[in-house]
């Protein structure tokens, strides 16, 4: 691990009964790039971001955020080290607007306790004008602030998709995970949702997206691991990792 890296993952093992989903995977991710895995479907992506995030844990190794490690730690302890994601399917509430869904996932992931923040009325009111503003900036950055007092049923499946993302800035975090977010999405709203992604590492967020669209990815991507049976047969460059003959075999061969 060195300085520049803000997530280090070690031997990172999974297994769901006999079926080892992943098997030592280590994973190196420097601050403020686009990193992306890919592989094959049931290859153990999701089954990574998972115990990146929390979610579901791995059953040994070791994962370091910004050098603490977070293994096995709860999915809020986690964010609240500034790491944040999406799901594969839409988690917004469909009874509330725009903003407000931004606004709940804020205050959800607030490093202010319930009871330092009910120790003082103006603590309490400068909190909701800050997640109130981080809401709006949340939205600005994926291009919906001008949709945030509408219902999500209201916006096209592609834009609920980058509400989703939205609600994961909301928490200002420094490492965004994404788990198939092109998923549905045409060429045109593909190109919208790279353009956000370029905008957050303008921001200098690190973004660790897990696609399906091989090519969408080898376009925004500064390195690409690939896991191929819960195994990194691959990283680099997308230009390398392209032409490595093992990921093609690892694609092909499915
Ligand atoms: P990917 O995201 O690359 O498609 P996953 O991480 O979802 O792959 O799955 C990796 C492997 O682990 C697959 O064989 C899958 O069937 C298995 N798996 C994932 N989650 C579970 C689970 N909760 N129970 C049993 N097997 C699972």
């Amino acid at each position: 691990m060195t300085d520049q890296t803000i997530i280090t993952a070690r031997g990172v093992t999974r297994r769901f009964g006999g079926l080892v989903a992943l098997d030592s995977v280590d994973l190196d991710v420097p601050h403020g790039i686009v990193q992306a895995i890919i592989g094959p479907n049931g290859s153990g992506k999701t089954t990574l971001l998972n115990a990146l995030s929390g979610a579901s844990h791995a059953d040994a190794g070791s994962i370091r955020i910004d050098g603490k490690e977070i293994f096995r730690l709860r999915p809020h302890r986690i964010a609240r080290l500034g790491l944040a994601r999406t799901f594969q399917n839409i988690r917004v509430f469909s009874n509330l607007t725009v903003l407000e869904n931004v606004k709940v996932a804020a205050a959800c992931n607030s490093p202010m306790s319930m009871f330092s923040i009910m120790l003082s009325t103006t603590t309490q009111r400068q909190r909701e004008t800050e997640i109130e503003s981080a809401a709006r900036q949340a939205l600005e950055i994926v291009g919906l602030a001008g949709r945030a007092d509408d219902r999500p049923t209201q916006l096209p499946y592609a834009q609920q998709r980058l509400l989703e993302i939205a609600r994961a800035l909301a928490s200002k975090p420094s490492v965004l995970l994404l788990d198939e977010p092109a998923a549905g999405m045409n060429m045109t709203e593909s190109m919208t949702l790279l353009d956000t992604i370029a905008k957050l590492k303008g921001k200098g967020i690190t973004v660790l997206l897990v696609e399906h669209n091989v090519r969408l990815v080898m376009g925004i991507s500064d390195r690409v691991a690939v896991l191929d049976f819960g195994k990194k047969i691959a990283e680099g460059a997308p230009s390398d990792v392209q032409r490595n003959p093992l990921v093609i075999e690892a694609y092909l061969g499915r």
